[in-house]
C-alpha cells in the first residue's frame, strides 16, 4: 500500500446468529499496513466470525470494515482482489498436483501468460514444494498441504493475507516449520499479515500486535512485550514445607515486602507467592529471609508473565478454562492475585 491508511481498519462490529448467539460484542481492530496481527482468543470467541466478515463472507449486523483502503460492505469486489485468504480448510484440489493448483488459482485471479508459471514455480521454491510438485495434493503430508495452501493466498500477490489457525492440526515439526515460513512472510515487502489463533505461543511469537479476543470483543491489545509488560515483573512461587500460622504468614509477608522490588506477597496454605521487578534476582534474597523466619522451603519457581496471566487478568479467567468452556460457558469469577503468574 502507498498510503499511511491501515490495512485493516474494523469498528463496533455487531453479528448475530440465528438462535440468537452473538458472536460479535463490539469487535474493533485497526492493522498497520505492513505489519503481522494476531487476533488471539480461544474457541468460540469470535475470531473466525470476523475474518469473515473482513474476507467479505459474511456482513455483520452493524460496524464497519475495511481492508487494503475498501469498504468491505460496500466494494466486497474490491476488497476480493486484495486479499489472499487462507481458511483452516484447504480449498486444494486433492486430486491435482500442487503446480496445477497454483496455476488454477492464479488463473482465477486474473495472472495471465508467462507470469502464471513463473509465479507458480517461485512459490512452489519458496515452499520448499519443488521436487513435490508434479505430485498429487492428496499424497502431501499436512505440512506441505498447508505450505501449498498458503503459496495459493498468495498466487496473486495479494496485500493482505488471512490465515485462519494456520498450524492447527499440525505435528509440532511442522509447526515449527509453518512459523518459519509465516515469519519469513512478513518481511516481504508491504505484505500485512492477519491471523487467528488460538495459540498463546504462536501469538506470542509471530506477531507484531495481538488483540486478545474474549466473547465477541477485544479485551486488551498491544505488542507481546506491551500485554505482558502490563503486568510489571515475574512471579515468584514458594512452596513451603508447612503452612505458616496467620500471624507467621503476615510476618513473612512484611519481612519480604521490605525488600525493593518485591510485592504484592500473599500466602495461601502453604504457597507463598509473590510479583518481583527481576524474579531471578529477588530468589537469594526470598529464601534468606524465609531462612531467618524459620521458615523451610520446599521449592520455588520464577515465571516470566505470560499472554496467560494477561488473559486472565481481563478475561477474568485463565485461556484453558475458556477453551473448555466454550464461548457459551459460564463466567468464571476472577481469580485472586495470589493465582496470577503461574508457570505452565
Ligand atoms: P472462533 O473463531 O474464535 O472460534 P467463531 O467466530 O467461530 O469463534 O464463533 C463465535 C460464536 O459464534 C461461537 O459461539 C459459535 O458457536 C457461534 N457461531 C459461529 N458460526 C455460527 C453459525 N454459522 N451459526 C450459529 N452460530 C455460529
Amino acid at each position: 500500500m502507498t498510503t499511511h491508511a491501515p490495512a485493516v481498519a474494523a469498528h463496533d462490529l455487531i453479528k448475530t446468529y440465528p438462535g440468537g448467539v452473538r458472536a460479535l460484542d463490539g469487535m474493533g481492530i485497526t492493522v498497520s499496513a505492513g505489519t503481522v496481527f494476531g487476533l488471539l482468543g480461544p474457541n468460540g470467541a469470535g475470531k473466525s466470525t470476523t475474518v469473515k466478515i473482513l474476507t467479505t463472507l459474511a456482513r455483520p449486523d452493524s460496524g464497519s470494515a475495511s481492508v487494503a483502503g475498501h469498504d468491505a460492505l460496500r466494494h466486497p469486489d474490491r476488497v476480493r482482489r486484495a486479499i489472499g485468504v487462507v481458511a483452516q480448510k484447504s480449498g486444494a484440489d486433492p486430486v491435482a498436483t500442487g503446480r496445477e493448483n497454483l496455476i488454477l488459482q492464479g488463473r482465477l485471479y486474473g495472472v495471465r501468460g508467462a507470469a502464471l508459471g513463473k509465479r507458480a514455480d517461485e512459490l512452489l521454491d519458496r515452499f520448499d514444494l519443488t521436487e513435490a510438485a508434479g505430485r498429487m495434493v492428496k499424497t502431501y503430508s499436512g505440512g506441505m498441504q498447508r505450505r501449498l495452501d498458503v503459496a495459493l493466498g498468495l498466487m496473486h500477490r495479494p496485500e493482505v493475507l488471512f490465515l485462519d489457525e494456520p498450524t492447527t492440526g499440525l505435528d509440532p515439526e511442522a509447526r515449527s516449520a509453518m512459523w518459519e515460513e509465516i515469519s519469513r512472510l512478513a518481511g516481504d515487502e508491504g505484505l500485512t499479515i492477519l491471523l487467528t489463533t488460538h495459540y498463546l505461543e504462536e501469538a506470542d511469537r509471530l506477531a507484531e500486535r495481538i488483540a486478545i479476543v474474549d466473547r465477541g470483543r477485544v479485551v486488551a491489545e498491544g505488542t507481546p512485550d506491551e500485554l505482558k509488560g502490563e503486568l510489571r515483573g515475574d512471579a515468584v512461587h514458594v512452596e513451603l514445607r508447612e503452612a505458616p500460622d496467620a500471624v507467621d504468614a503476615g510476618l513473612l509477608a512484611t519481612a519480604l515486602g521490605e525488600f525493593a522490588g518485591v510485592r504484592e506477597v500473599t500466602v495461601v496454605g502453604r504457597r507463598l507467592s509473590a510479583r518481583a521487578d527481576d524474579g531471578p534476582a529477588a530468589v537469594p534474597h526470598v529464601l534468606t529471609v524465609l531462612e531467618q523466619q524459620g521458615a523451610s522451603v520446599a521449592s520455588v519457581t520464577v515465571a516470566r508473565p505470560s499472554l496467560d496471566d494477561v488473559y486472565l487478568r481481563y478475561a477474568g479467567r485463565r485461556f484453558s478454562e475458556a477453551e473448555a468452556d466454550g464461548a457459551s460457558g459460564p463466567r468464571l469469577a476472577p481469580v485472586t492475585a495470589d493465582a496470577t503468574g503461574g508457570a505452565r
